[in-house]
């Protein structure tokens, strides 16, 4: 059945779905082989109380006025919510007033003045190595570093961190991102459950070896994970240690997200955020009514959300009950109850949520995205030199990935 194959792409999120969707344009017979029983990888909608639609992965069309995605859900007749996300303004003034949420954002914006100043001179750094010396705030910028890479600041690149382009449009799918990207791949030729263990480019056909059988094709799109490369012992026949090195220096930071019911939700206004602390980095973000459910999203990063995974799933809802207990008194136990939460890092085809470079490991995207012998191209967020860690970095660099071989197959 899969003799004829041009391409396959290994992997199928949104960057394998996006490459698949250009090479299936352009008349390319070609194949997404996906290790789970679903496309869509870290974009995964499930379906929450009263039909609500819940984003264990990405949420927001970041950069939405010019994320391809944006399109996509509207070809999908999705309904698409452009209220302001709760980041992007003033949050509740429990434990935070007004006045100390001037002095955090200047201190934050100043912090990111001097990134931005520090970032293409050498050597590259530590981004935590530039916070201001005694600033009371620094705990909180580095809380909102690990939503923003998934680790703390004093793991992530200043470059890296700087290179990070937004326009700072953001918008949600109603039915949901990960739904639309998943929908997305619904025509593509796709087999699924099928784990590949080895991509073997020795002879004149790229041969991929996968759980289910031995599948040939004249190339390949390789968009897994920077973890699953690292971790797939001899994934490459021959093994191509510069891509491996790349992959090391492009770790996956861990953020994760809890759902919560809350019971009288409507004493909060629509799309409200608390921080559960503004003194630590251990601390969670609070995003109450998402698109003005009865429900609390709850966002973990970096070391907290290492530590709550290795714990279990109910450690996370422990310690949001205690958070949220400290700002709301005693009796807001009563109002929540667990709906869902995801472990990226326990999730064995993530190993992780999205990717950061190493401070003096910027480079290493670009490294990663480089073709081998116009066969293997590669794609996937951490190729993307300035949207990594999305959802439509994925997209972009996997329509690069599937014009490169276009162009290749046009040369042979
Ligand atoms: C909690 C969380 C919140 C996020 N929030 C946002 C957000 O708001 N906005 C945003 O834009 N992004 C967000 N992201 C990031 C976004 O989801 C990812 O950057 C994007 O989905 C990555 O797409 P990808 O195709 O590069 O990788 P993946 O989606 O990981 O695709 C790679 C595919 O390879 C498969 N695979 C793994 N191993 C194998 C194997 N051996 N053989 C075959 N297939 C294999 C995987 O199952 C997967 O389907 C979030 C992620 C998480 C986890």
């Amino acid at each position: 059945m899969y003799r004829d194959i041009e391409t396959i792409v290994v992997g199928g999120g949104a960057a394998g779905i996006a490459a698949a969707r250009r090479l299936h344009q352009a008349g390319i017979k070609c194949l997404v082989v996906e290790a789970r029983p679903r496309l869509g990888g870290r974009a995964w909608t499930i379906a929450g109380p009263m039909g609500s639609a819940l984003d264990l992965g990405c949420g927001w069309l970041h950069s939405a006025d010019r994320n391809p995605w944006a399109a996509v859900a509207e070809e999908q007749r999705r309904t698409i919510d452009r209220t302001p996300p709760p980041w992007r303004r003033r949050s509740l003034p429990y434990g935070f007033p007004e006045g100390a949420q001037r002095e955090f954002l200047e201190a934050q914006e100043q912090f990111h003045a001097r990134v931005s100043e520090r970032a293409q001179k050498e050597p590259d750094v530590p981004a935590a190595s530039l916070f201001a010396p005694e600033c009371r705030w620094n705990n909180l910028i580095n809380a909102v570093g690990t939503y923003i890479s998934g680790a703390e600041l004093d793991r992530v690149s200043a470059r890296d961190f700087d290179n990070f382009d937004d326009t700072g449009v953001n918008w949600r799918v109603v039915e949901g991102y990960g739904a639309t990207i998943a929908a997305c791949g619904t025509n593509l030729p796709v087999t699924l459950d099928c784990p590949v263990l080895r991509i073997d480019h020795t002879g004149k056909r790229v041969k991929i070896e996968t759980t289910q059988g031995v599948l040939t094709a004249d190339q390949a799109i390789v968009t897994l994970p920077s973890t699953v490369l690292v971790r797939t012992e001899k994934l490459f026949a021959p093994a191509l240690p510069d891509k491996i090195e790349a992959a090391h220096g492009l770790p996956l930071g861990l953020a994760d997200k809890l759902f919560l019911s809350l019971e009288n939700a409507e004493e909060f206004e629509k799309d409200s955020r608390s921080f559960g602390a503004t003194d630590r980095t251990a601390t969670a973000t609070y995003h109450f009514r998402p698109f003005g459910r009865p429900q609390i999203e709850v966002y973990f990063g970096g070391r907290l959300a290492h530590d709550l995974e290795a714990a279990g799933e109910s450690a996370f809802f422990d310690f949001a009950v205690s958070e949220l207990t400290r700002l709301f008194g005693s009796a807001f136990a009563q109002r929540v109850k667990p709906i869902h939460v995801h472990r990226w890092g326990n999730d064995p085809f993530a190993n992780g949520s999205y990717s950061y470079a190493l401070p003096g490991m910027a480079d290493c995207r670009r490294k990663l995205a480089n073709a081998v012998d116009d066969r293997l191209f590669f794609a996937g967020e951490a190729c993307s030199t300035a949207d990594f860690s999305t959802a439509h970095g994925g997209w972009i660099t996997g329509v690069v990935a599937a014009e490169q071989v276009i162009a290749a197959r046009t040369r042979s």
